[in-house]
Parts: C-alpha cells; structure tokens; sequence
C-alpha cells in the first residue's frame, strides 16, 4: 500500500548499511536493488522484515540475484503510471507515537497542533477523493504546503516524506469553536480545544468533528449531559461509547485482559466492549442495564487535546438522530445536530467519505469484529483461490457492507447501515463507485441476497451487462466464516441470525447447513413456527412468546405474565397465527430468543434490532452451566423442537427459579441444542467442522457454552475475526462463494 512508508523504510535502511541500489512500487508490490558488501545485504534482508513501519503489511519477500552494477547511491524512483490500483489507499490511522510526541513539544513548530500526521499514522480513507493517491485527489487539495512541510515531504530521509495530508500550523487546517448557528462562538476563542473542555465540564453537548464524521460528546460521567444527550438524540436505550485518555483509564472503567487492551491500543483504535468493573465512574444514562462499555482511546490529535483538557472519560457516540446515518458534511451536520449540540467543535478539513467507528471486542484471546469500519477499510482481505472476474458483492439490508474484489483480495466497505432510507441508500451506491474507481474494478460478476425486496438486491438486478448471482443468506453467513478462515469447506455451518430469506421462500434462521463455499445443503433446522403479524412480530418480542407457547402446548400463555400483559390482544394474535394469515413460518433463532426474553418478562417491544436477546443475555446469572433440552426430529433435514426449550423455561419460571438462572438456562439450551444439531450431522456427513456465524453468535455467553460444547464433542469450530458474524460480514460471503463457482466453472 502507498502512503504507509514503506520506500523511506527501504531507504533509511540501505543508506544506513551502505548500500547502493534503488526502490520503487509497481503492480506487485516494492521492488528495490541492492549493492554492497554481502554482510551488509544479508543484514538488509533481515531488517527488511523485522523493522517494518508499522502500517506496511508484508505478506512475502522474493529475492533473486543480480550482476552487481557498479551503484553506490540509493535512490527512491518514481512510481510508473498505469500500474493497477490494486492497494493504493490504507486505512486510517491513529497517531503515532513520534506524532504525539512532537504535539506534547512546547519546542516543536507543530506543538498542540491538531491535524499533526506523518507517513506512520493519520487520515488516509476517510480524505481520498480519487486515484492516483496524492495530495490534489485528498480532501488536502485546498491546502498548499508551506516551504517547512514541503521541505520535509520531498526529503526521502524525512518521516513525512510523501506523507499527503502534510501540514503545519501556517498551512494547514483550523480548528473552530462555534454556536449551533454555525457562528464563532465567544467572538472566536484563541484556543478552541480549551474553551470545548470547559463546555464539556459544565455538562452541555459537543459536536466534535471527527476522521469519518461528527460524534456529539459529554462528559461521561454527568447524569444530566447522558440523560440530555439521549434525549435529545432520541435514542431510547442504545448504549454510548466513552473515549478514554489512555489504558490506565481504560483499566478503571473496564476489565481487560491483554487481547482487549492490545486491541484498544492498536492502530485501527476501534471501540472495543468488555465487561464493566463495578462502581465504574460512569452516569447511569450511558449504558443502561449493561454488563459491558464500549470504550476507545483517542485516534486524532484533536481527541488528545480534548481529552487531555477535559482530564476525564468523555461520552463520543455517533453524530445522528436516532436511527439516521452519521454527520460528516459540515453543513448538514449544523443542520441535523444544531438541535442536539449546545457547541461544535469543528475544522475545515473535508472528510470525504462517512466512515463510522469501528467496534471489536476479544474472545479468548483474540480479535473479533462487531462492526468493520474506521481504521480497517479499505484494508483488503485475502481470499484463497482468488477471483477470476472482477466481482462486486452487494451485501444484505441491515448492517449493510458492499464488497468489490479482484485478483486474491476482496475490499470490503465500510459499514453504510440499514438500508431503509434515502440517505443510506445513496451512501451505498456511491460508495460502490468510489471502490470501484479506487481499486480499478469494473465488475463482470455481481452477487446478491436471495430476497427480492432488498434494497441491495433490487440495486444487482438493475445493473446492465454483468452477469448475476443469487446467494442464500445463510450459506452467505457460512461462507463469510469459511473465507475468514482460508477455508474452502464442506463443513457443519450453523448459521443463527434474525431473520433471512430461505431457499423455498420461507423465513430461515436457525440453520445447519451442510456447506462449502461452493454451495450447501440444509441438514437441519430450527421446527418452524409461526410469526404472527409478520414484521410486526419482529417488533413485539411477546407475539413470538405467543406462537411458541402455543407450539409447547400451552395456547393461553400456561399462566404466565407475559400473557396476562398482553390478555388484550393475545387471543387475537393467535388466532392470527393459527390461521397463518399473514404470519410466515419461520426457523429463525432470533425469534426463538425473541419469545424467551418476552416470557422472562425482558421486554415485549423493542426499538432496535436483537434488542431482547441483547437485554436477556444481560440478565443471564453468568455462573449458572446447565441447559434446557430440545428434541429432534429426526426426518432429513432434521428439525430441532426449540419449543421445547419454551417449554422447559414456562415450567422452571412457575417454580419460581430466579428469572437470571432461567435466562442463562435458556441459553444453555440454545448452546445444547447446538451441540445436539452438530452431532446428528456428523453422524449423517462424517463432517467433523463446524463453522458459527449469523448475528445470535454475537451473544458472548452462548458463544462461550456453544465452543465449549462442540470442543468437548471433538469438534473443530471456526469463528470470525476479520469480517463481523453479522450481517456486515454477508458481502464478504457472498463474494466468496461467487468466487468459488467461477472456480469451478472454469476451466482449468
Ligand atoms: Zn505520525
Ligand atoms: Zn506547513
């Protein structure tokens, strides 16, 4: 990739041993030529690797041998025109440690500067209009280099050297401190960062410009700032992230284990949740009835600055009312958060592209991804066996990412969102172009989601000359897992999300499938029931509680609350659901989470997607190990009772168990009957793989019991870590198993 520093590295390292030669960049990668004594260009092969910069990413060094000619000098030359785009543009990075050195320097020309950046760290995705990646296609162009900045960016020994968003205090971006009227606030305070503490301290909300857009802040732990700030957001129960000065702070919000803090601490700075300590200093708004924060540490200059004057955490949740896309135009920002924010911390750095946080936390030691934005994109994923035509993958409705791939590599998009207004929608199909420009891919394959009411889908089926594939939601989860792991398949998939359209048209979700990338084959599922109301049982968690009592046996709510709750319109639902007027049958898992959570009295309606299962694993009694049993029906594909597991939750409940241990049984059960699934299917495939993916695996307890159970069994189980189990990981999946059907089809 450009932009990472990679050529100075070469040549600080060969000028320092002495050797003549050159580097460059071409369609492949760095080449360079060097000269010397043999020690000296052993000793450059070494360090070639292990001294790295920390952006660059070497995935193999090729040597071959020359006839010496002659060089003494080291040269950088030129990049050659025309070469493919494949890796120019790096992701976003937080900065470094020489760039925060220099900003603490009372003696340095970029001291308390906020956009301060160098070849190691800074604004790379979010600023890049076009190719070729230099300075006149960033949201840079408007600044001209002052001599000291063009000094070092034309000095090969420099760290900036080549560094496009260069820039100093003379010619570089401006902070601003304004009212929500878009007017300098206080008749322009000589230091804006300063007077946004005090703000900040006085517990009034801050719109604070950010890398990929505005995020409105408070002072974290100020009851009334957290309480306005939702309100005023109108976001009900979401919870908010804090940033953090640093991992001490972390530490005493939060506990981490060395995965986590190593992930907080990384470059790509991704919101990272992990469970809460108790009597953490944190205002009850911000996190309401969770276990666990979302924490980050500062990514820009800017954020040092303010969290160093502020002295303590700071709320930094997204910039947007409700369930609207993030701010990150200036103008729109004022017009949208001028109602939220008492201030706006502002610049006049254009970001170009709105990029959201991205959000990780660690699961027995190692990374996994919730949201893949910010500081991972366009960072492109390897794909064994390639793809043979230039693909584009365009993802599923919610939690939406695209995918273009080429070559060996898939990049895969931003987060865009919930594909259900305008905004996002646009967002979407210019992000396309700009990957597609970016990475000089005119796709000749375009993959999409089975369901024919998707945005997404309704987007491939428009396109002219290219030819189209269908790729069922779940094998696409499955997929995504299998590509994640470098693995082609057959395997064990079990594939538990909300909601996804089923290969006979039914709605699907609590899959085994018996899948490599290249198709599947359903081994089993969840026993259908039905949703009474259709979408409107997704919204009301209670007339899922209602089909699946009646499932178990049980039509007037067996006595339960959450009938008595709903006496009024219980009959009528089921009635509904009986006749299966418009109320699909469904296998999902989702929904099964759905009608527990409503019958342990969790909620009844929801205002966010996965909201009850969310809320019920909150409540789970995080000691308690054992599981309610669901039976098989043993027909092909096998059908797994999960009213059985209803069933099991109704009678503990009438006995009074506390309502934490009947959660964390129920979800137990679901991990047994896992277990049970995966067993049957070995039995019928001799498969001894099983992959996990669909969006319920973002529950962190039933991942635990589920991995526990299946290794116990003897089970390999592949998980994600680089692309999210939910439905950002999709397009990935689908890309995959295009991919892979090309493969097959060509010949070889
Ligand atoms: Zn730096
Ligand atoms: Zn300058």
């Amino acid at each position: 990739m450009q932009g990472v520093g990679f050529r100075p590295f070469v040549y600080g390292l060969a000028t320092g041993l002495g050797l003549g030669g050159l580097v460059g960049n071409d369609a492949d990668g760095v080449f360079a030529e060097v000269e010397g004594a043999p020690a000296a260009v052993a000793e450059f092969l070494q360090r070639l690797r292990r001294d790295a910069p920390p952006l660059a990413r070497i995935e193999r060094v090729t040597v071959t041998g020359l006839p010496p000619d002659g060089s003494r000098r080291f040269v950088i030359v030129a990049s050659q025109a025309g070469q493919s785009r494949s890796a120019l543009v790096a992701a976003d990075s937080a900065t470094c440690a020489d760039c925060l050195a220099e900003l603490n320097d009372p003696a340095d020309r970029r001291f308390r500067y906020p956009f301060i950046n160098c070849t190691n760290c800074g604004p790379r995705f979010t600023i890049v209009r076009d190719v070729p990646y230099d300075r006149p296609t960033t949201t840079m162009a408007g600044f001209a280099m002052c001599p000291a900045c063009a000094a070092e960016y034309h000095d090969p020994g420099n760290r900036r050297f080549h560094a496009q968003p260069v820039c100093c205090p003379d010619c570089g971006p401006r902070l601003a401190l304004t009212g929500p009227d878009g007017q300098p606030l206080g008749g322009g305070p000589a230091d804006p960062v300063a007077a946004a503490a005090r703000l900040l301290r006085r517990s009034l909300i801050v719109a604070v410009k950010g890398l990929g857009g505005y995020h409105l802040a408070v002072d974290a732990a100020s009851e009334r700032a957290a309480a306005a700030l939702r309100a005023r957001k109108h976001r009900e129960d979401k919870p908010f992230a804090i940033m953090v000065p640093g991992l001490g702070a972390a530490r005493r919000l939060c506990r981490l284990d060395a995965a986590a803090a190593a992930l907080l601490a990384s470059p790509r700075r991704p919101i990272v949740l992990a469970p809460r300590r108790d009597g953490a200093r944190v205002a009850a708004a911000v996190a309401p009835g969770n276990r666990e924060l979302g924490i980050m540490l500062p990514y820009t200059p800017l954020h040092h600055l303010l969290l160093a004057a502020v002295r303590r955490p700071v709320v930094l949740t997204s910039g947007n009312v409700s369930d609207e896309p993030i701010a990150y135009d200036d103008a729109d920002a004022l017009k949208r958060l001028g109602g939220i924010a008492d201030a706006f911390l502002t610049h006049d750095r254009p970001i170009h592209i709105r990029t959201d946080d991205s959000v990780a936390r660690a699961f027995r030691g190692r990374p996994v991804p919730v949201r893949r934005s910010r500081g991972y994109v366009p960072e492109p994923i390897r794909v064994r066996g390639g793809f043979p035509r230039h693909m584009l993958a365009c993802g599923a409705e919610l939690k939406n990412t695209f995918c273009v791939a080429k070559d060996g590599y898939a990049f895969v998009s931003h987060h865009i969102g919930d594909l259900e207004n305008a905004e996002t929608l646009r967002s979407f199909t210019e992000g396309i172009e700009h990957f597609m420009r970016l990475f000089d891919i005119q796709p000749r394959l375009v993959a999409h989601d089975l369901h024919p009411d998707y945005l997404s889908t309704k987007y491939a089926l428009d396109l002219d000359g290219v030819d189209l594939l269908g790729v069922q939601h779940h094998h696409a989860h499955i997929a995504s897992c299998l590509a994640d792991n470098g693995v082609d398949g057959p395997v064990i998939g079990v594939a538990f999300d909300g909601t996804g359209y089923g290969a006979d048209g039914t709605v699907w979700g609590g899959e085994f499938l018996v899948a490599s990338l290249s198709g599947f084959e359903r081994g089993g599922h969840l026993a259908p029931v039905p949703m009474p109301g259709g979408a409107a049982a997704i919204r009301a968690p209670w007339r899922m509680a209602a089909a699946y009592l009646d499932a178990a046996g049980m039509p007037d709510g067996g006595g339960l609350d959450v009938a008595a709750r709903n006496a009024g319109h219980w009959d009528a639902v089921l009635a509904l659901a009986r006749r299966g007027v418009n109320s699909p049958q469904t296998s999902s898992a989702g929904r099964l989470f759905d009608a527990a959570a409503a019958i342990l009295g969790v909620r009844d309606e929801i205002s966010y997607e996965g909201q009850a299962a969310i809320e019920m694993e909150q409540l789970a009694a995080p000691g308690e190990r054992s599981g309610y049993r669901a039976g098989i029906d043993q027909r092909r594909p096998f059908r797994v009772n999960g009213a059985d597991l209803i069933a099991a939750l109704a009678a503990d409940l009438r006995r009074g168990t506390g309502r934490d241990v009947a959660a964390a049984r129920f979800i137990g059960g679901v991990a047994a009957l896992i277990e049970d699934g995966c067993v049957l299917a070995r039995e019928r495939t001799g498969l001894g793989t099983v992959a996990l993916s669909g969006g319920v695996f973002q529950n962190q307890l039933l991942l635990h019991a589920a991995v526990d159970r299946l290794a116990a069994r003897g089970f390999a189980v592949l998980l994600h870590s680089q692309v999210p189990c939910n439905d950002g990981g999709i397009s990935l999946g689908q890309a995959a198993v295009a991919a892979a059907r090309d493969r097959a089809a060509q010949p070889a």
